[in-house]
């Protein structure tokens, strides 16, 4: 089925800032998608075009929009939907830069989801029945946020439980029930404003550092009855407190040089079941990371800002042995089919792939749906709270029940 019609607005995410929504339209179908933004971003990732100015404290992204409705719609309307290569080709064409930087990363992701979905549905299919998969992903709940997600003291960004169960809906009930319990465990020692939460739905306590935040989780996890059957995993996002004059890291009061986070790291997944530690290091230290994986071997070593879903700083990373598992997100490439290249060079590397959001995201469950089509294995999408978490979690909760509905 043919590309009958492009369109895009304008619209808000999370954390109340606009970005880019695009319809696509085939005789029969219509499909939209937008695209997330990060607040910790890699500085290697596709450019997401910004208006500048004073409207939306130079955050609009009319220009993004304008270059989807007058310079990509009149180019891939009229080419089959089913086409992604073709559409991402000639979008990247179209740019002709290499960081995506004339039509922007985001009016080019939310074009290329949009394509996806339009495709799937011109099928009557669901997104990840057209791609074929049929894995629910183990989920990552971050319950308790640092960093620059929070207003907090912690280095640390993400602090996440990962509950183990046969069914995705029962993980999704054991991890509500921690963060509550992890809530009102918080309010019980820090007073009422600790169960405030930052961007991904996490509680941000005033706690300053990282061993006491992992000691109210594991008690939470145990209140809530669920010890031994809920391990850990962080994101450092370490670039956010690296000094690259002084080579250090800012954490817990110290200042830290790599060899000594080697140790700090070390020291922590001895004292806490923690399974998955993503960018541990500044995004430049290759080496860094490959000094944690062969000091933690049985650990999954993330790289987030490291690799920023590209295959070449990817394949530098495999070159380098510095992680086993890619962070995959669509919008840090700007196309699903470059970041389907970084899914397929995962494969034949033996890498874990886990599908990501972003810390400002949209009521768009795209990557729910992404990471089953994809059989990826793991998902980050924040706390079990928030409505723009949420609809990535429901959303899984509608795929598994429909899986269990034709299985029967
Ligand atoms: P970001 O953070 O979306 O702010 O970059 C999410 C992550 O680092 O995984
Ligand atoms: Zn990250």
């Amino acid at each position: 089925m043919k590309i009958a019609s492009v369109w895009s607005r304008e619209i808000l995410d999370s954390r109340g800032n606009p970005t880019i929504e695009v319809d696509i339209a085939t005789e029969s179908v219509l499909a939209s998608a937008a695209a997330p933004s990060g607040a910790s971003t890699g500085t290697h990732e596709a450019v997401e075009l910004r208006d500048g100015g004073k409207r939306y404290m130079g955050k609009g992204v009319l220009q993004a929009v304008q270059n989807v409705n007058e310079i990509i719609a009149p180019a891939i309307i009229g080419m089959e939907v089913s086409d992604q290569s073709g559409i991402d080709h000639r979008m990247k064409e179209l740019d002709g830069t290499k960081g995506k930087s004339k039509l922007g990363a985001n009016a080019m992701v939310a074009t290329s989801m949009a394509v996806l979905r339009a495709a799937a549905a011109s099928e009557g299919k669901m997104l990840h029945e057209y791609l074929g998969g049929n894995i629910l992903p183990s989920p990552m709940f971050n319950i308790v946020n640092g960093g620059k997600h929070a207003g907090n003291g912690l280095a640390v960004q993400e602090f996440m439980i990962i509950p183990q169960a046969d069914l995705f809906t029962e993980r999704l009930r054991m991890a509500s029930e921690i963060y509550h319990v992890l809530g009102k465990q918080l309010v019980g020692k820090l007073g009422p404003a600790a169960r405030n939460v930052g961007d991904e739905g996490g509680y941000a306590p005033q706690i300053d550092n990282t061993y006491k935040a992992l000691d109210e989780i594991t008690s939470a996890i145990e209140e809530a009855g669920y010890g031994g059957a809920c391990t850990l995993a962080l994101d450092a996002a370490a670039s956010s407190f690296y000094d690259e004059k002084s080579g250090t890291y800012s954490i817990d009061g110290k200042e830290l040089k790599e060899a000594e986070m080697v140790d700090y790291y070390a020291d922590i997944a001895k004292a806490y079941p923690i399974i998955s530690i993503e960018d541990p290091f500044f995004e430049e230290s290759f080496e860094a990371f490959a000094a944690l994986r062969k000091a933690l071997p049985q650990k999954q070593v993330v790289g987030d800002d490291l690799v920023v879903t590209n295959v070449t700083r990817l394949a530098q990373a495999i070159d380098m042995q510095s992680i086993n598992a890619l962070l995959l997100k669509v919008n840090q490439i700007g196309t699903i089919s470059e970041a389907m290249d970084a899914v397929r060079m995962c494969r034949e590397n033996k890498l874990n792939v886990i599908v990501s959001h972003r810390s400002g995201e949209t009521e768009d469950c795209f990557i729910a749906d992404f990471s089953v089509g994809i059989n990826a294995g793991q998902i980050k999408t924040g706390a079990p709270a928030r409505g723009e978490r949420t609809a990535k979690y429901n959303q899984l909760l509608r795929i598994e029940e429909r899986m269990m509905v034709e299985q029967a």
